[in-house]
């Protein structure tokens, strides 16, 4: 899928299409972090629970820097950082840049810390020009088997498995995410083969299980079944019992 966003003309103050931020939030990172949700995503995911963030939006609002870092400053005394999700975070990369270097150099805000949470699809150039201002990265590595993630995203899993092996080698690969959706990424084979992936990463690297879940799908989701908490714990028995040391679960998709 071909996206197109906006970007800041010459002499224009940088920024970024967001959707919407949240000043709190404990379920995009460590610790309390201020979330912004950016617009546009490259993937087309039958299980979206936000599809509005998908392709174009009128509800969506170009925001200079200037602008996110006056917003962040009012919460930063309560903060441990900055996430940028979305949509795909890295497909407005300037801004992204732009935003991080910000924080960074600001001396009200240096001490938080710069998360994406990413559906892994920037190459490993743009990885590489992003690491020196990210602390983290947070990547959703929907299948690992290919033709799997082409019926989940649209799209094969040859970038997103390249992205987080540059994330690991750069030292910034924080978590990687499944989500467990049955009769598709529950299978045994699969599985395994994506414990043997994550172990040639690194054994002790969290990996999170997410529940399939309907709200906010759209219709074509909803031909799956949302996931049981005793699949999610079989799930997560299978990855332990293939040598991933920190497997944990959530209840959120
Ligand atoms: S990668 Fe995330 S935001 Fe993009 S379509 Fe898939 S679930 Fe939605």
């Amino acid at each position: 899928m071909n996206v197109l966003l906006p970007q800041a003309e010459p002499g224009q103050d940088a920024g970024l299409l967001v959707a919407s931020t949240l000043p709190v939030s404990f379920v995009d990172g460590p610790g309390n972090r201020f979330t912004i949700f950016l617009q546009g995503c490259n993937f087309d995911c039958f299980n979206c629970h936000n599809p509005s963030l998908i392709g174009e939006s009128n509800q969506a609002c170009w925001t200079t820097v200037d602008s996110l870092l006056e917003q962040i400053r009012a919460h930063a005394a309560f903060l441990s950082g900055v996430t940028v999700s979305g949509g795909e975070a890295t497909l407005q990369l300037e801004g992204l840049l732009a935003l991080f270097e910000a924080i960074k150099t600001d001396p009200d805000l240096a001490h938080l810390t710069t998360f994406v949470d990413t559906n892994g699809t920037l190459d490993e150039s743009g990885w590489r020009r992003l690491a020196p201002v990210l602390d983290g990265a947070m990547i959703d590595v929907k299948a690992i088997d290919d033709l799997t993630h082409r019926i989940i995203t649209g799209q094969g899993n040859a970038e997103v498995v390249a992205s987080a092996r540059t994330l690991h080698a750069l030292g910034r690969l924080t978590e990687v995410r499944l989500l467990v959706i049955e009769g598709l990424t529950d299978g045994e084979a699969e599985l395994i083969t994506y414990a043997a992936f994550v172990r040639s990463l690194d054994p002790t690297l969290p990996v999170r299980l997410m529940a399939y879940r309907h709200h906010g799908v759209r219709e074509k989701g909803r031909r799956w079944p949302e996931t049981s908490s005793v699949t999610v714990e079989a799930v997560a028995e299978t990855l332990r019992s293939h040598g991933l040391t920190d497997v944990r679960t959530s209840s959120v998709s």
